[in-house]
């Protein structure tokens, strides 16, 4: 039946998102969700915005939500741009603010959902290698005399690595390209790296993308956000309605806010998982794993001895999961995200029965 189709969707590649299966007493490790939930503040907003006010549309500006967002990173109301997830926010960026004549940049080892939108908006995009040890060097993406990218995306700290680039690097990259945008994706930000959000007062080409799915443990909620200077926000705000003026419903602007106040719950959730990061790290090296530095919530590592795919499927049968790219250069490692400390305790025990 694809004769149906528009032609274009032959081609497209779409992102696959980590599986959510319903299987009880399952370890669940493979999304990077946050293990210990939501602030009681955001549940308590979300009971109490379930009356009779839901008839109505939600306020198509989220103004409330922008004004806290707008207060907690320093900025103006006109600076915020809220979506549907990050995911939602990204698909805008890409299609408002990436597609030109020449190519987007990006590493080759990033967030996989990137391609996946230059696929649905037809962006060329060349793939910048990580160094050897998987980082992010910012002398690559300084313009050079035969090549100047057309827009500059990737995530800070990188996903799958860890890895968390130096907010000075940053600075330089945006600072030598301002013939383009330059987008980081802060989605782990708040587990140990510096955030961009504090530069845009300065480069007008500089947008910091967040999301309350991580840090703040609502991932269900669909909530995301940029920063950046007013003129680039409204262009994001000219792309958002043409396509849907509520993306954010009455729950997920009651919740944000509320979240957003809950600074102790917050730092707390932070502390607890960046605690468990370091313990986890610490026990899969004593099993033999190299583990990369970590700044995010979860952890990249690779056993010299041992098949990850093998690995990822023995963990599985014991109702375990974790993440595995079949994908070049990464496919001998997992990316197992932080849970609770029962939960690495039960991954780092089941490895050691697997590895005998
Ligand atoms: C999880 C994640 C996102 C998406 O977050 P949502 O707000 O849930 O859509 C974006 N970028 C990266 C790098 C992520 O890991």
């Amino acid at each position: 039946m694809s004769r149906y189709w528009s032609p274009f969707v032959h081609g497209l590649d779409p992102y696959v998102p980590g599986e959510q299966p319903r299987i009880d007493k399952l370890i669940k490790l493979n999304t990077n969700e946050n293990p210990y939930g939501p602030s009681p503040r955001a549940l308590e907003a979300i009971r109490n915005a379930a009356d009779d006010t839901l008839r109505l549309y939600p306020d198509p500006q989220a103004s409330d939500l922008r004004a806290a967002l707008a207060t907690h990173h320093g900025v103006e109301p006109e600076q915020v741009f809220v979506g549907n997830g990050s995911d939602e926010v990204l698909a805008h960026i890409f299609q408002g603010l990436l597609k030109h004549d020449r190519p987007l940049w990006m590493p080759d080892i990033t967030y996989s959902f990137y391609p996946a939108y230059c696929g649905l908006y037809g962006i060329d995009f060349e793939p910048v290698p990580l160094d050897p040890d998987f980082r992010i060097r910012a002398h690559d993406y300084l313009p050079r005399e035969d090549a100047r990218a057309g827009g500059i995306i990737f995530a800070n700290p990188n996903a799958p690595t860890g890895h968390a680039l130096p907010l000075n690097e940053i600075e330089q990259i945006v600072r030598t390209n301002p013939q383009c945008v330059v987008v980081i994706d802060e989605a782990y930000v708040d587990f140990g790296a510096e955030s961009a959000a504090t530069l845009v007062e300065r480069y007008a080409n500089l947008v910091a993308v967040q999301t309350f799915s991580k840090s703040r443990s609502l991932a269900g909620l669909r909530i995301g956000y940029a920063i950046a200077q007013e003129h680039l926000i409204q262009w994001l705000e000219r792309v958002k309605n043409c396509f849907n003026s509520y993306p954010l419903d009455h729950f997920a602007i009651a919740a944000g806010v509320a979240s957003i106040h809950d600074t102790e719950w917050f730092n707390d959730v932070c502390a607890r998982v960046i605690n468990n990061r370091e313990t986890l790290a610490k026990n899969l090296r004593e099993l033999g794993f190299e583990v990369l530095p970590s700044a995010a919530n979860f952890v990249f590592v690779r056993h010299p001895e041992r098949d990850a795919a093998e690995l990822n499927e023995a963990l599985r049968e014991r109702a375990i999961l974790v993440r595995h790219f079949a994908k070049l250069r990464i496919d001998q490692h997992l990316r197992i995200s932080v849970g609770t400390d029962e939960e690495c305790a039960a991954l780092v025990h089941a490895l050691k029965e697997i590895l005998g």
